[in-house]
C-alpha cells in the first residue's frame, strides 16, 4: 500500500489501512503510517515516520515495524509501552519514545503527541501538521475526553478521525462526541468493521453538527484533504 500521487500545496491525500486506526498519510513531502496491522512488510513503501498510539495488537504489530524500518530506514515515533517492545529490534537513533506533550519534527512536519482515553499502558493520540498546516488529528482509539474541546479550538483541525466501533466503551455516539467536542472540517469515521456504525455516525453529525462535513471512507481507497475542501 502506498500513494504515488504527490499532493498539491495545501493538501494531503490519506487512506485507511485496516478495520481498526491504521491510517497512511502523505503530505507533499512527507509519507507517514499511523498504527500499521494486518498489511503487508513489503506493501509500506517510502515511508519517513510510523507513528504507534498504545501496545495493544491492532495498533503495534512489531514484526511488521521492523521489517518495514529496515527496507525504508524510517523514523518509529511510539508511545512509552510499544518502545519498550520495539527497543530490542529498532537502532535507538530510529525509535523515539513519546507521551502526551512531545513534539517532534520530521522535515517540515509535525508530529504532536497528546492524551488518549484509551484503556492502554500510556497510550497517546496525534496531531500531525502538514507543512502548509493542514492538520489531521488522529485519535486512536480514544473515547472522547474534556480538553478536546480546548484542542479543538486552538488547533482548528481540518479532520479528525473518530473511533465508532470494536474497541471497549466506542460506539457512534462516543466517535460523534469526539467530532462534537473537536469541530472539524471534516470527520472520519474508522476503527469499526461495521458501514452501519459508519452511517449512524454521520447521520448524528449531519444533525447536531452541520458544517462539519462526514467522510465514510472505504478500505484502501485513497482520499484528499485539504483547506477547504475533499475530494476523491
Ligand atoms: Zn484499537
Amino acid at each position: 500500500m502506498s500513494i504515488q500521487k504527490t499532493p498539491e500545496k495545501n493538501t494531503i491525500l490519506f487512506s485507511w489501512l485496516n478495520q481498526y486506526a491504521g491510517i497512511l498519510l502523505k503530505t507533499p513531502s512527507k509519507t507517514l503510517v499511523i498504527d500499521p496491522v494486518d498489511v503487508k512488510p513489503k506493501s509500506l513503501q517510502n515511508v519517513d515516520a510510523i507513528l504507534i498510539t498504545h501496545e495493544h495488537f491492532d495498533h503495534l504489530d512489531p514484526r511488521l515495524i521492523t521489517e518495514t524500518q529496515k527496507a525504508t530506514n524510517c523514523q518509529i515515533i511510539a508511545d512509552s509501552a510499544s518502545t519498550k517492545k520495539l527497543q530490542f529490534t529498532i537502532a535507538s537513533d530510529k525509535l523515539q519514545e513519546v507521551k502526551p506533550g512531545s513534539e517532534i519534527k520530521i522535515g517540515e512536519v509535525t508530529v504532536k503527541a497528546e492524551k488518549c482515553n484509551h484503556t492502554a499502558q500510556a497510550p497517546v493520540t496525534y496531531i500531525v501538521a502538514s507543512e502548509d498546516q493542514v492538520k489531521i488529528y488522529h485519535t486512536a482509539d480514544s473515547l472522547p475526553f474534556p480538553e478536546l474541546a480546548i484542542m479543538g479550538q486552538k488547533e482548528k483541525f481540518d479532520m479528525v478521525f473518530c473511533t465508532v466501533g470494536i474497541s471497549p466503551g466506542s460506539s457512534p455516539q462516543t466517535g460523534f462526541e469526539i467530532a462534537r467536542l473537536t469541530k472539524p472540517q471534516v470527520a472520519v469515521p474508522y476503527h469499526t468493521g461495521t458501514v452501519s456504525s459508519q452511517t449512524e455516525f454521520a447521520t448524528l453529525l449531519k444533525r447536531e453538527l452541520p458544517r462539519t462535513a462526514c467522510l465514510i471512507p472505504e478500505l484502501k481507497k485513497i482520499y484528499q484533504v485539504s483547506k477547504k475542501e475533499v475530494k476523491t
